[in-house]
C-alpha cells in the first residue's frame, strides 16, 4: 500500500506555561529548571489508562508545535542565536522553529501527574511558550537516549551562565508580595537572565526590556556585564507587556 501524502495530526492537550511570551524562554529545556509548566491532556487522548506507568519516569520527551511562529514557514538555512545570528546553517543541523513540519521536541522533568478530571502533567525545566498545543508524550530512555560520547556541532555547547543579575530595593519588595503565589520567582528570573536573553543584534547599555511571566511583567535594564531587575508588575489593563 501507498503512502498518504499528508497525515492529519491533532494535538493531545495543550501547554500551561510560566512563558507568557517567547522573548525570553531559553533556547533549550533544562537551562531554567525552576521554569514550570502543566500539560493538560484532552480527555479523548488523555485518560488514566493512557498515562499508567508514566510516572516511573523522570523525564519525558514533549512534541510540540511550534504554533506561534509556524505559518511564517521556513527556509533550507537559518541563522542560529547561538553563532551570533550572522552565519548560515541548514535547517535540519538547527534546532529551528522554521521547519518544514512545525514540530519541536523538549525533554522535560516530570515532576507528578494530577488525576482529576483532566489529567496534568506538571513538568519543570520546560522551554515551552504558554498554549503550546501538545503532539505527543513519551517517555525518555536513559540508557538508549543518553550517549555520553556523543559528539555536536562546536557551538553546541552548554551555555556559561556569565551574566550578573541584581534586584533593585523596588523590586525586592514587589517580589516579596508575591512570595505565597510564586514562591520561585526570584530564581525563576535569575536563571532566564543569567542566559542573557537579548538577541544578537541588541547589545547596548541602558536598555530596558520587559520579560511576560505568570500574569506579571518583570522590567530589566542592561547595566555594563550586570542586568539589573527594576519591577515586578501584574499584568493589568494596559494590554500584554512585550519586549522594549
Ligand atoms: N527544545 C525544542 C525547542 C528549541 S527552540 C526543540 O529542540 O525542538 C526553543 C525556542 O522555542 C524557545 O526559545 C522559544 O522561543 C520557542 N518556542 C517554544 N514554544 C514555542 C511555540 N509554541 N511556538 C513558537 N516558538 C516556541
Amino acid at each position: 500500500m501507498s503512502s498518504p501524502d499528508s497525515y492529519c495530526i491533532e494535538p493531545i492537550g495543550v501547554v500551561h506555561s510560566c512563558y507568557r511570551e517567547k522573548f525570553g524562554i531559553p533556547r533549550q529545556p533544562g537551562l531554567v529548571d525552576a521554569a514550570r509548566a502543566v500539560v493538560e491532556l484532552d480527555p479523548r487522548f488523555g485518560s488514566r489508562e493512557s498515562v499508567e506507568g508514566l510516572e516511573a519516569y523522570s523525564h519525558i520527551w514533549i512534541l510540540f508545535v511550534f504554533h506561534e511562529t509556524a505559518a511564517q514557514g521556513w527556509k533550507p538555512q537559518v541563522r542560529p542565536p547561538r553563532l551570533g545570528g550572522n552565519k548560515k546553517m541548514g535547517v535540519y543541523a538547527t534546532r529551528s522553529m522554521f521547519r518544514p513540519n512545525p514540530i519541536g521536541q523538549s525533554v522535560v522533568k516530570l515532576d507528578f501527574i494530577e488525576y482529576g478530571e483532566k489529567i496534568k502533567l506538571h513538568l519543570s525545566g520546560i522551554d515551552l511558550l504558554d498554549q503550546t498545543p501538545v503532539l505527543d508524550v513519551k517517555p525518555y530512555i536513559p540508557y538508549v537516549e543518553s550517549i555520553p560520547d556523543a559528539t555536536a556541532g562546536s557551538f553546541q555547547q552548554a551555555p556559561l551562565a556569565t551574566t550578573k543579575v541584581t534586584f533593585c530595593s523596588d523590586a525586592l519588595l514587589q517580589l516579596e508580595q508575591f512570595d505565597e503565589l510564586y514562591p520561585e520567582l526570584k530564581r525563576l528570573i535569575e536563571q532566564i537572565l543569567e542566559q542573557d536573553p537579548r538577541p544578537a543584534y541588541h547589545k547596548e547599555n541602558g536598555r530596558e526590556y520587559g520579560i511576560a511571566l505568570y500574569d506579571l511583567n518583570i522590567c530589566w535594564i542592561v547595566k555594563g556585564d550586570e542586568f539589573e531587575v527594576l519591577s515586578i508588575e501584574s499584568v493589568g489593563d494596559e494590554g500584554s507587556p512585550t519586549s522594549r
